[in-house]
């Protein structure tokens, strides 16, 4: 497909919300308006000057960006000579990136003069964030979670609650992920005129995996800028975990036009199995759910499959449309990387840089690791989306301290 880099933003997606034939809004009758409401109020709001420099006042202020581009010296020396760079997301206020569109949407909440903001939430991570922006906003919160999930994230429950926000158990089906979106979604049927629904990544119908995009695309361009200062070039190779794809693609977006090499990493879990992983562009194929057209993991019956991962903000059975397409152009390679490489990676940044990453991040920089002992000289460039504090009690119970991993000195 032939694709001008130059004039990307512009064109993609299409007025319908289409990146090539990816992407779009499939919707029950009753939220077609909803949905034209919120995209006819970001298209014109994200243009205000206004709302530019509010964004800007809020993301130096209250999120402490820019997050600084770090050099990782001693990881690079103890694989050979090509430098591994990180952008630190994890400084980001509440310790990822998903603060940056929550942060978005709740303005633009703010600017429709909502009151209301609604999600859904599986480990907590999404939910964290949104209640945080809408207790920075003074907007009501409900974040919509099944009961499996809340038994097993206690910490990120009591942060929500503590943050304001109201926490409603889902007792339907298997109480989890797929049960809470189902609920959030009634909630918003019956709200729409009140509430903005905020999507927990760059997916679902039309305009949400555009917004998110446009909200996260700061990550990439101070990163681009920073890595520009420290060193007069631009990296070899740009890296991101690839969940629902939202820090990936606000990372990748400000180098489409550069001769840079992109890569997302999809978590691979114990293996290739359906099931197993949750690798969907890997695996996968094209499909409609959760109201967009993407790459997805089916099961049998062509719905939803069932999916793994070490890293639970991860295991999503699709993909936000714009990455679907990025790779159909040859623009966006997509590899993947095991629980247990990403485990490994954890340890080796915790102890050779001090930095403790989310699992999540540390599938990307799994893959980096590998692929600068390939290179050998040049420079790549990770995004480690979030810090891994959420995760060490895991961590601990399943893998030790890490007591394998020597010292290591140079
Ligand atoms: C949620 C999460 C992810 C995955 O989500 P994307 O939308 O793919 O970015 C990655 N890293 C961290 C730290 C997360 O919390």
């Amino acid at each position: 497909m032939d694709v001008d880099f130059r004039t990307y933003l512009k064109n993609y997606p299409s007025r319908d919300g289409r990146f090539g034939r990816f992407g779009g809004a499939y919707l029950p009758e009753q939220l077609v308006p909803a949905m034209k409401e919120i995209t006819e109020a970001y298209m014109t709001i994200c243009h205000s000057s206004q709302f530019i420099n509010e964004l800007r006042r809020i993301r130096r202020e209250f999120q402490g960006r820019p997050t600084p581009v770090y050099h990782c010296e001693r990881l690079s020396r103890m694989i050979g000579n090509c430098q591994i760079y990180l952008k630190r997301e994890d400084l980001n206020h509440t310790g990822a990136h998903k603060l940056n569109h929550c942060m978005g949407e709740g303005l633009l909440a703010k600017f429709m003069g909502k009151k209301r903001i609604i999600a859904e939430t599986g480990a907590g991570q999404h939910g964290v964030a949104l209640a945080t922006a809408a207790a920075f906003f003074g907007l009501k919160c409900s974040i919509y979670m099944g009961e499996v999930d809340i038994a097993k994230q206690q910490p990120n429950v009591a942060r929500m609650k503590v943050l304001g926000a109201e926490v409603v158990p889902v007792k339907e089906g298997l109480r989890t992920l797929k049960e809470a979106v189902d609920a959030a979604f009634r909630d918003y049927l019956e709200n729409y005129k009140d509430t903005i629904y905020c999507i927990g990544s760059a997916l679902g119908p039309h305009p949400f995996p555009m917004m998110v995009r446009d909200f996260q695309m700061v990550v990439g361009a101070e990163a681009r800028e920073q890595f520009q200062e420290m060193t007069g070039f631009l990296p070899d190779v740009v890296t991101a975990s690839v969940g629902g794809g939202s820090n990936s693609i606000g990372m990748f977006l400000p180098f489409l036009n550069d001769p840079v090499e992109i890569v997302g990493i999809e978590p691979l879990g114990r293996g290739t199995k359906l099931g197993d992983h949750a690798a969907s562009m890997t695996y996968g194929s094209e499909g409609v759910m959760h109201g967009f057209n993407s790459i997805m993991l089916k099961d049998e019956q062509g719905g939803p499959a069932p999916v793994y991962s070490v890293a639970s903000g991860l295991d999503y059975p699709s993909v936000g449309p714009e990455h679907a397409f990025l790779r159909e152009c040859g623009r966006v390679n997509y590899d993947v990387a095991s629980d247990e490489e990403a485990v490994d990676a954890f340890f080796k940044l915790s102890r050779y840089e001090g930095i403790i990453p989310a699992l999540e991040s540390s599938h990307a920089l799994a893959y980096a690791m590998r692929r600068a002992r390939q290179m050998g000289t040049g420079s790549i460039l990770v995004n480690l989306s979030g810090r891994g504090d959420k995760d060490l009690d895991f961590v601990i119970q399943n893998y030790g301290y890490g007591e394998k991993y020597k010292d290591f000195r140079f």
